[in-house]
């Protein structure tokens, strides 16, 4: 599933192709991905140019003349970039038709990516992106306002880091490698969190995210075409998928458990929970 550095990663190879373009029409394959009024969406999209594209949390923003195009990826969802005259893919969802005859086409296999048309004076004070917190790399974020946010909880470590409207972007794969830098066990309760363990927490999930953006994310598979994340991350992760290998630490097995109801990856030796 695409977090914030893969959906990073997924913008800026998006901004290579795209930007300027403009889009002479829209086909839609599948509504229910859509979740603004049908009609009106494709007839908002309709001979506008896309003039940047930018990311908060998860969610991309394709900038129009006129209004904004949100898409959420959500655990599947990618963009290819292909001739109109090539035949439609497979689990392809969503077609944006451009005036110089190339397509942005929307795939998703497993079809929970979600699209919005907004208009200018709604983007950040609806919903979807009115639920979102702060975005982790925001000179507003500090440690202060972290700790009296998450302090009077009783809540894990783990749960705070996955809940969208505190910070914005971070998911089952960062949450770990966050915990793991942090050396606490994500069921720590951050009733308990000090000061200190904030800053430290803070400087953590900054240097994660930057060195996930650095290397382009975290991919599993590549996909041929795909305008996605063929990043090289997942050699860097310590503890996310990497139960029964040695710590890199102190090379006691990692283990896979569950917190928050997520497989959740940890070193018990060098995260504690006190
Ligand atoms: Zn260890």
């Amino acid at each position: 599933m695409p977090e914030l550095p893969e959906v990073e990663t997924v913008k800026r190879s998006l901004k290579k192709r795209v930007l300027n373009r403009k889009i002479a029409s829209v086909e839609i394959f599948y509504p229910n991905l859509v979740k603004s009024d049908l009609p009106l969406f494709s007839e908002k999209l309709k001979d506008q140019t896309i003039k940047d594209i930018k990311r908060r949390g998860k969610f991309l923003i394709f900038c129009l003349n006129d209004g904004y195009l949100l898409s959420h990826l959500r655990m599947e969802g990618k963009y290819f970039m292909l001739p109109q005259a090539e035949a439609k893919m497979k689990h392809e969802h969503l077609r944006l038709n451009f005036s110089d005859g190339m397509s942005l086409r929307y795939h998703d296999v497993r079809k929970f990516g979600t699209m919005h048309y907004k208009e200018q004076h709604e983007l950040f004070t609806s919903e979807p992106l009115n639920k979102l917190g702060f975005e982790y790399d925001d000179p507003a974020l500090t440690p202060q306002r972290i700790y009296d946010k998450i302090k009077p909880s009783q809540r894990s470590l783990k749960s705070v880091l996955l809940d969208q409207t505190i910070i914005t972007g971070i998911g089952n794969i960062y949450a770990d490698e966050i915990c793991f830098c942090l050396k606490k066990h994500p069921a720590y309760k951050v009733s308990k969190i000090t000061k200190k363990t904030v800053e430290k927490m803070l400087s953590c999930m900054q240097a994660t995210l930057n060195k996930a953006i650095t290397l382009g994310g975290s991919s599993v598979r590549t996909y041929k075409d795909t305008l996605g994340f063929h990043g090289r991350f997942q050699n860097e992760l310590n503890v996310h998928l990497q139960a029964g290998k040695p710590c890199p630490l102190c090379q006691s097995p990692i283990e896979k458990i569950t917190v928050s109801n997520r497989g959740t990856y940890l070193c018990r030796h060098c995260q504690k929970k006190r």
